[in-house]
């Protein structure tokens, strides 16, 4: 059984968008995943298939409504984990993208206007994922960012086994630069141990880049990275 993506939103032509290219789309090709995608708007209350009303307590903008989203849950709804994409969620993360791979799949709830009305995320039980510290117009673009993710990490989708275990994140650092042809380039040359052939040394080399790089940037990871114990001389 492949994994098994649903995608619940009000613009289901924005699927499999990105997502039918390249590696991914490939991967689709060869049913290593499948896409599932459900137009909330089939389960729209009247005559113009209402899905959203006017916010409790006033203010701007227009909320999804709770017995709508949730019908649109119920008819795709089994074990796999469901996710809101909100930015009001906790970060998604690459351990959670690890996690999520390792599992059967996911359904996914993508907001559009104000947002959700709050009953239906909890009384699904959902979680609530966010892409980063903006605002977009929908969950669209977050949903089809999570399942990029994931999709390079199921098993046959990259062509490197290890190409997913290296990379930045995963421990929790940076990644060290990359290079290639030429070696010399508008008179810069790539760093000299590169082409050393010294395997041992290269290794050491972007240990040494991947730290500094992460102290340099992003401190906070760096934070996480002395804690492993993985920083000690
Ligand atoms: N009023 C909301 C923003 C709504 S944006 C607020 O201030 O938090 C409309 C929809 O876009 C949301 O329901 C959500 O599904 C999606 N969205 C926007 N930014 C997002 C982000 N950073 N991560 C995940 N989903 C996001």
């Amino acid at each position: 059984m492949s994994w098994r993506a649903d995608v619940l939103t009000l613009f289901p032509a924005m699927f499999p968008g990105t997502l039918g290219e390249s590696l991914a789309g490939r991967a689709l090709e060869e049913r290593k995943w499948s896409l599932k995608v459900t137009d909330m708007r089939d389960f729209g209350l009247g005559r113009h298939r209402a899905v959203d009303d006017t916010p409790f307590g006033g203010g701007a903008g227009m909320v999804l409504r709770p017995d709508v989203v949730d019908e649109a849950i119920g008819s795709v709804a089994d074990d796999r984990p469901l996710i809101f994409l909100t930015p009001r969620g906790a970060p998604l993360t690459q351990a959670k993208v690890r996690e999520l791979a390792e599992g059967p799949g996911t359904i996914l709830v993508c907001g559009r206007f104000e947002g959700i009305d709050q009953r239906v995320i909890e009384a699904r039980q959902g979680q609530e994922i966010s892409i980063g510290d903006y605002v977009l117009s929908g969950g669209e673009l977050p949903a089809l960012v999570l399942l990029d993710a994931v999709i390079r990490l199921l098993p046959g989708v990259m062509g490197h086994a290890e190409s997913g275990t290296e990379e930045s994140f995963s421990l929790p650092l940076l990644e060290y630069p990359h290079y290639t042809r030429p070696a010399e380039w508008q008179g810069h040359v790539v760093p000299e141990v590169l082409t050393s052939g010294n395997h041992a040394a290269i290794a050491k080399w972007r240990q040494g880049q991947a730290v500094a790089i992460t102290q340099n940037r992003r401190p906070d990871l760096y934070a996480q990275y002395v804690a492993t114990g993985a920083a000690a001389p």
